[in-house]
């Protein structure tokens, strides 16, 4: 039990110092959790300031290996906000235990938090999920959610950052 206690007290400094080294790192002077003004920023100037994991996803809409992702099997209170702009994506409380092998939400935190667009890449017919202020890929939405909203918000780990409950 005090293993088990100081994990996570360990893993709550980690995530901490892992949002205090966000904030900081590189020059991104787009990011900003307060800012709600749409960003129009070309994917040559995003290229420049992402890194190459985060740009492939964000900018090029790959999907990040099932199982991989930081926040998939996560479940600390907190707030997840897109990790290009900052822009307020997801509360935790909406964010269930799925099998997907990504982490899953089903409700976005705001209405302007994301926005949709059909997609029909790979022979399917899919609904992508963007960032509702920086237009950068986070996922898809799918409808084999859980009540209330019956959604399954199927996100990238790397398009979000995480800052747990104070
Ligand atoms: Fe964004």
């Amino acid at each position: 039990m005090k293993t088990f206690l100081t994990n996570k007290f360990f893993l709550y400094v980690l995530l901490l110092f892992a949002g205090l080294m966000q904030a900081q790192k590189h020059s991104n002077p787009y990011y900003s959790r307060t800012d709600t003004e749409k960003l129009q920023v070309s994917n040559k100037e995003w290229k420049k300031i992402l890194s190459p994991e985060l740009y492939a996803v964000a900018r090029e809409a790959k999907t990040e290996r099932a199982f991989t992702g930081k926040y998939y099997e996560f479940d600390i209170k907190g707030t997840y906000y897109c990790a290009v702009c900052g822009n307020k994506l997801f509360q935790s409380t909406a964010k269930f235990a799925s099998s997907c092998g990504w982490p899953s939400f089903y409700q976005p935190l705001s209405k302007t938090s994301v926005i949709y667009k059909k997609d029909l890449s790979y022979n399917m017919e899919r609904t992508e999920v963007l960032c509702g202020r920086c237009d950068s890929h986070l996922g898809h939405i799918f409808d084999d959610g859980p009540e209330p909203t019956g959604k399954r918000f199927c996100m990238n780990s790397v398009c979000l950052d995480f800052v747990p409950m104070k």
